[in-house]
């Protein structure tokens, strides 16, 4: 690599036309608006200017990038999203680089989905935004408004209830959470969403290892933990006693609230909750874990059409 390039200086520096060249550069330099104003009030003697055309140089080439900028994806910067400003050291000119308005956007955008941690939710769903979400259906207005409430007023170590969002197939329940998730994000509070019936699956795999410890230990101490779809998950004593049970406990104790979905009331939920598939009736350990969800959760049914698209 050094070869070539040293080759090309040489080769430069050789031609006839080298000081014309070298001329012509400078003057395109200094005729720059930007460098001209940088210039302007300094003390600059030709010397001075000889020096640091390299810089002076690197300076206008980068900034007209800038200029012409059309995506931070195709930046061309010697650092890519940063953008060059001249400065003073002492009697030297150098070139500092700082993050352009693009990168200073996107890197506020990559923390704030850095926030939001999911687990089996479609991707395309954690799009979700109050702004985005429509509220034509009068039977979903006051969850829609308490969600809202929620997200947009929760600071974490304030004891606030999480919701319990009950209502049938499609109206919009898992959408909801996710808007709640990304408003938070833009508040700085870290939200984990989790897919039940599908977490449930997986643990069973995944019993033991430290994924599935690392997991659990997040959804207790998650700012804000999201349940979608309880109710959906193949019921056993074992889910609902040894994980369910201890994550609502440590949430509770530690008054960090926690939201749900699902498609039944707590009645229901209380019959979900005390019938395992192995036949084991159990209401009391049924009417305790419903306990927790009321202690951390306020229930607002959500009524309306069902916006699935029939497949
Ligand atoms: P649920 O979880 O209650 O079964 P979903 O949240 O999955 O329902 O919503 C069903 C479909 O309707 C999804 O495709 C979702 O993107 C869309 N949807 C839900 N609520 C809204 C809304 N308020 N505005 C626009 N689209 C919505
Ligand atoms: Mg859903």
């Amino acid at each position: 690599m050094m070869k070539p390039i040293r080759e090309t200086i040489h080769h430069l520096m050789n031609r006839h036309d080298f000081k014309e060249r070298y001329e012509a550069m400078k003057r395109d330099i200094l005729n720059d608006p930007h460098v001209q104003s940088f210039l302007r009030g300094h003390d600059v003697t030709d010397a001075m200017l000889n020096r640091h055309l390299g810089k002076l140089y690197e300076f206008v080439q980068q900034s007209k990038h800038c200029e012409r900028c059309s995506s931070l994806e195709q930046c061309p910067n010697l650092l890519k999203g940063y953008t060059p400003h001249l400065i003073w050291q002492g009697k030297n000119i150098d070139v500092q680089y700082e993050r352009c308005a693009r990168k200073v956007q996107e890197d506020e955008r990559k923390k704030q989905q850095s926030l939001i941690r999911s687990l089996f939710i479609p991707r395309d769903m954690l799009q979700a935004s109050f702004d985005k979400l429509e509220t034509d259906d009068l039977g979903r207005i006051e969850a829609i408004e308490l969600a809202n409430t929620f997200a947009s007023t929760y600071e974490v170590g304030k004891r606030i209830k999480g919701l319990y969002l009950y209502g049938s197939f499609g109206v919009g329940k898992t959408y909801l959470l996710a808007a709640m998730a990304n408003e938070l994000a833009q508040r700085h509070i870290a939200s984990f969403l989790v897919y039940v019936p599908e977490f449930v699956r997986s643990l069973k795999s995944s019993l033991q290892t430290d994924a599935f410890q690392d997991t659990i230990e997040y959804a207790k101490q998650v700012p804000v933990l999201m349940l979608d779809d309880l109710g959906a998950e193949l019921m056993s004593s074992w889910w609902r006693d040894e994980v369910l049970g201890p994550i609502l406990q440590y949430r509770m104790l530690e008054h960090l609230p926690t939201c749900f979905t699902s498609n039944f009331d707590l009645k229901r939920l209380t019959h979900h909750l005390a019938h395992s598939q192995r036949g084991e009736e159990e209401q009391v350990k049924a009417a305790r874990m419903i306990e927790r969800i009321v202690y951390l959760a306020t229930p607002i049914e959500m009524k309306g059409k069902n916006r699935r698209i029939e497949m």
